[in-house]
């Protein structure tokens, strides 16, 4: 089932920005937070925003809490708050529930209440950054495993015109090309023939290990 409702409680940093950026993709968002400056400061950006303490069983059913597909609480500094609202949203029945932790034994905590998913916004930003600093050509990564990701890497000049035969990253790095974006729009599965020019951003998929080599010995 599609998701199309979203229900954000607690619009701080992550929540506010969570809440915006669903809504710039065309989402609904209810965004609740028990601070009246913080929901004046929303209201006209979100499809709605209410002042109310998400501790508050009544108000969360007389909001319809149940009907939304998926509830993400952002409340992190208190974590007392954090457990209360899961632990409604969960009773209430929403769908799919999406919790942030400040740390690893609040996530705990948070998994032990049988929500969907736990973030951890600030571990994860950390380790994407320093990815990002050490590897200068690194935009993004996603972590499939422990031992396997998938990376975006800008094409540097050394690799300018050369096919993906030429780079042969499969062979000589153990890693796969799975995609390029270029400015005319992206190749998905690109072939042996495709060109790669400078700027271009290069899918890899592969281990850890191979792909950092092929990171420092290419990229
Ligand atoms: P961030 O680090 O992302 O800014 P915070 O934990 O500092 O996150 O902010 C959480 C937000 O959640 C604050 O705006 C706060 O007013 C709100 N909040 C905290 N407890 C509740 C509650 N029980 N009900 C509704 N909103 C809450």
């Amino acid at each position: 089932m599609k998701i199309q409702q979203f229900a954000v409680i607690g619009l701080g940093r992550f929540g506010s920005s969570l809440a915006l950026e669903l809504m710039e993709l065309g989402y609904e968002v209810l965004g609740i937070d028990r601070d009246e400056d913080v929901v004046h400061e929303m209201s006209e950006l979100l499809t709605h925003a209410v002042i109310a303490d998400a501790t508050d069983e009544e108000t969360l059913r007389s909001l319809g809490i149940r009907n939304f597909d998926c509830g993400i609480v952002a409340i992190g500094d208190d974590i007392q708050m954090s457990i209360l609202a899961t632990i409604l949203l969960k009773e209430l029945g929403v769908n799919q529930v999406v919790a942030k932790a400040i740390s690893t034994l609040h996530g705990r905590a948070l998994t032990k209440l049988g929500v969907d998913r736990v973030i951890y916004p600030e571990r994860d930003m950390g380790v994407r950054v320093a990815h990002q600093l050490v590897t200068p050509n690194l935009l993004d990564y996603i972590e499939l495993s422990k031992d396997y990701s998938i990376v975006e890497l800008t094409v540097p000049g050394c690799l300018n015109g050369k096919t993906l035969s030429e780079v042969n990253s499969r062979a000589r790095y153990g890693c796969s090309i799975v995609a390029v974006h270029k400015p005319e729009g992206i190749i998905i599965a690109p072939t042996a023939m495709d060109q790669l020019r400078q700027g271009d951003i290069m899918v890899v998929i592969g281990s850890n290990e191979n792909i950092t080599q092929f990171e420092q010995q290419v990229v």
